[in-house]
């Protein structure tokens, strides 16, 4: 292939490799670079020592509403069902998150029926209005005990931040039901991909239009190609240099463990800590997977400040930082920012496909 390239095309992660497929396949020539070694951005999975599948960015479990994203994805995957469930440990119970009719029949030892526990939620809610921050959204669904013991821990813990300090949308993540269905997420797909993601993406990228530069830096390359039009997906304070300052995000640490003597290490695929130890969560990734092993593979996550920038914080002065380098991007000829760090938006995959379809769908609009 000539080095001439129409778009150059930073972070191979869902908005990259969208944006890269979709204009490669419209006869464009692509670039797709990415400074870690591998494609898939966060959502990048490969087997351990010990051969079983693991997600080395913390669990990643594909979800969505969206029959376009579903279809669209099913092209470069064929899917394994898999509905994700959670139990959170309160005291010395592992129960049911996100709260449904056994949580609450469990916790205080009653045995309710869903119009009782409608009921029941009914009695202990504090009504809000309006709604506008975590608090508001927990408080006003479910009061304050069960705030205290399924929230107010796990929230200070991943994010650093009370539930007071962070926008409504990050606990309205969790909806809270009266009756007995224990799935995380009530979407109408949910399937994990069958060879895994990062399989997946080989397929997406698999296209004669597009070449994929691994362990390379934006900042090394953009010289190279000053007439191609760049697609971002990269964090956006650090695209300006952090000119109004640093943008916050979350970070994690992921301590991996693989136990070679046990088949199953817990019954679900992910257990919440909301009060205890330092880790909020651990994920046994052959629940994910369905995988047959002898030993079994987890990972725990420590929520911090330091490192790789996974989580945007929404919380209004964040927002309006935000807005600021927005207004830079927009003003920006020959760039295109989309993705969960250059939008800063704590977007699902499937929002950022949506997204990425999007983007490449105006881009070629606009050449044409
Ligand atoms: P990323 O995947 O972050 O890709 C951006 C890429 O850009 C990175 O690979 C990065 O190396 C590269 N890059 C950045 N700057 C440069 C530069 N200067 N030069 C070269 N390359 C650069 N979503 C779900 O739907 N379900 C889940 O269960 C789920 N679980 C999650 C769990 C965790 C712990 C995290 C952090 C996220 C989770 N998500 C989940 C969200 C999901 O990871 C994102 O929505 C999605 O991966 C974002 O894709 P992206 O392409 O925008 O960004
Ligand atoms: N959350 C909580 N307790 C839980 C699960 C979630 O307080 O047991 C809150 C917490 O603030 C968390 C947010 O809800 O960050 C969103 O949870 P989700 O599981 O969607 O987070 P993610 O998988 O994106 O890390």
């Amino acid at each position: 292939m000539s080095t001439e390239i129409d778009y150059l095309i930073v972070g191979a992660g869902f908005a990259g490799s969208v944006c890269a497929r979709q204009l490669a396949e419209a006869g464009h020539r692509v670039l797709l670079i990415d400074r870690r070694p591998h494609i898939g951005g966060n959502a990048y999975d490969q087997r351990d020592a010990q051969g079983v599948l693991i997600h080395p960015y913390g669990p990643h479990i594909f979800h969505t509403n969206s029959k376009r994203v579903f279809e669209y994805l099913s092209r470069f995957t064929d899917w394994r069902f898999y509905e994700h469930r959670v139990l959170a440990q309160v005291g010395a119970q592992l129960l049911p998150i996100p709260i449904n009719r056994s949580t609450i029949n469990q916790l205080y030892g009653l045995s309710l029926s869903e119009d009782e526990v409608a009921g029941y939620l009914e009695q202990v809610r504090q009504p809000r209005d309006p709604i506008k921050t975590s608090e508001d959204v927990v408080l006003n669904s479910v009061g304050p005990d069960l705030c205290d013991k399924f929230f107010r821990g796990y929230t200070r813990k991943q994010w650093g931040l009370d539930l007071s300090e962070l926008s409504a949308g990050v606990a309205a993540r969790i909806p809270t039901r009266s009756n007995d269905d224990d799935r995380y997420f009530s979407d109408s797909f949910q399937f994990m991909p069958n060879e895994g993601y990062t399989r997946m993406f080989e397929r997406m990228l698999d296209h004669p239009g597009i070449r994929v530069q691994l362990g390379c830096d934006f900042k090394d390359e953009r010289q190279l190609h000053p007439q191609a039009h760049v697609v971002y997906t990269g964090p956006i304070d650090a695209y300006f240099e952090h000119c109004y300052g640093p943008l916050p995000y979350r970070s994690l640490r992921f301590e991996h463990q693989h136990l070679p003597e046990t088949a199953q290490f817990q019954p679900v695929g992910t257990v919440n800590y909301p009060n205890d130890h330092d880790f909020t969560r651990i994920t046994e990734f052959k629940h994910l997977s369905g995988e047959q092993h002898a030993g079994t593979s987890i990972v725990r996550e420590y929520p911090t400040d330091e490192g790789d920038p996974y989580y945007p914080i929404p919380r209004p002065e964040n927002e309006a930082l935000f807005k600021r380098y927005e207004a830079l991007a927009q003003a920006q000829t020959g760039v295109t920012f989309v993705g969960r760090l250059a939008q800063y938006r704590y977007y699902n995959m499937d929002q950022i496909v949506a997204t990425a379809l999007k983007a490449a769908e105006d881009l070629l609009e606009a050449r044409a």
